[in-house]
């Protein structure tokens, strides 16, 4: 009885003639999942196998597969030869093992025949498997059509396959199907959510992050850096560029109008993340920003944000309550370090009266008013590139 993972896929069913393409990508992702582990990752009618796995190793494979974009549920299942013994012996053996130690509980059998030589139907497989199930294990099991406890799934294909769990998994699109764009990470619960998203749907990412020392600690860094990991945990590797933002930020602090200054470092920081992006291969941004969460997210603000570069500005989460983006966080694991308390350069220098509805011309002249441009390129001279994942 041999030990695999029956991968299923969703969206790129959807695909016409790029189909090699996106199950391509997502196999080698796959693979690169199991790095280290001896897998062996396939490809048959509409499936992934993988093969060759250690039984130290299984449980950690199945979680590495709940974070592939693209793959939509798992099942660690037994392959066996395609004859009722081995069937019913593969589907003995795995509920043995499922209900040791149980009391009575409830089941059912799920079959499905994609091989029509095999000579029972799906109906049939079903029934009789049922029955060879009770009369094997008389005083645990009964059976529950309509809500069964354990779920025993049959599959005949090029082999026949027993399984009885299905484990979600992430969804989306194979990472570095959909190109590459820069997210503005901060430290906040946001912006790892919005990477988050945008590499679901197979957007490879680059990061920023501004900070200001000696306003913001170093802890502060090293949450960004966490969080980034965290995100490489699905997005797979991601260069994450620290760049220093204390001299811009002082100077819209002491010679720009105070009620603009949140505003005015929005439009910088977008100018610089643009440049890195740029330069990093990226073709948009990405921010955490929610229509209307704070002055700086009313859609006058986001207009006057976006003016302040050419590319395209990702905003997943611009609909989203916050109790949604938390949710999230928490789903995707990054909600535990975004609320550790350190400071955010944003937090910083925050006026008490910003305004909310910033007129374009009006910001424009503001930051036209004080010259920019060479703390601009210093701040990009002096970025740190920190890889991680
Ligand atoms: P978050 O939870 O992501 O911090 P937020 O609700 O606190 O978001 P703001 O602080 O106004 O909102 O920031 C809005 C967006 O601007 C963030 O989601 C992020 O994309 C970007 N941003 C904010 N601060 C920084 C920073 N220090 N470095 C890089 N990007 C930042
Ligand atoms: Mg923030």
């Amino acid at each position: 009885m041999e030990r695999v993972l029956l991968i299923r896929y969703g969206e790129i069913h959807l695909k016409g003639l790029n189909r090699p393409y996106f199950e391509r990508a997502l196999l080698s992702r796959i693979e690169a999942a199991l790095d280290g582990m001896h897998a062996d990752v396939q490809k048959q009618q509409g499936r992934i196998f993988v093969r060759g796995l250690n039984d130290a190793d299984m449980e950690r494979a199945v979680d590495n597969m709940t974070r592939v974009f693209g793959v939509h549920s798992i099942s660690p299942a037994v392959a066996v030869e395609k004859d009722w013994k081995s069937v019913c012996d593969a589907a003995f053996s795995l509920m043995e093992e499922r209900i040791q130690g149980k009391l009575q509980t409830s089941f059912k059998v799920f079959a499905r025949r994609s091989d029509k030589t095999f000579p029972m139907n799906s109906d049939t497989i079903a029934k009789e498997l049922g029955h060879e199930i009770l009369e094997r294990f008389p005083e645990k099991l009964y059976v529950d059509i309509h809500d069964p406890k354990i779920k025993v799934c049959v599959e005949i294909r090029e082999r026949a396959f027993v399984y009885l769990d299905e484990i979600m998994g992430a969804g989306g699109m194979p990472t570095g199907t959909a190109g590459r764009a820069a997210l503005l990470i901060s430290g906040g619960i946001d912006s790892p959510v919005a990477g988050y998203m945008l590499a679901r749907r197979g957007v490879e990412l680059s990061a920023v992050h501004f900070y200001s020392y000696p306003y913001t600690s170093v802890r502060a860094r090293d949450k960004v850096v966490e969080l980034s990991a965290l995100v490489a945990r699905y997005a797979g590797r991601i260069r994450l560029h620290l760049v220093p933002f204390t001299e811009i930020q002082m100077t819209i602090y002491e010679k720009c109008p105070q009620k603009e200054t949140t505003v005015l470092m929005r439009r910088l920081m977008m100018k610089i993340a643009e440049r890195i992006a740029r330069e990093d291969g990226a073709q948009a941004l990405i921010t955490g920003e929610a229509l209307g969460q704070v002055a700086s997210q009313t859609m006058e603000s986001l207009c006057v944000t976006d003016d302040a570069v050419q590319m395209p500005v990702f905003r997943p989460l611009i609909g989203f309550d916050k109790d949604d983006i938390v949710a999230i966080a928490k789903k995707i694991g990054t909600f535990e370090t975004s609320i550790l308390p350190y400071e955010d350069c944003c937090t910083v220098f925050v006026p008490q009266h910003p305004v909310t509805k910033p007129k374009l011309s009006q910001l424009r002249e503001s930051e036209a008013a004080v010259d920019f441009s060479a703390m601009i390129d210093k701040a990009v001279a002096d970025t740190e590139i920190v890889e991680v994942g």
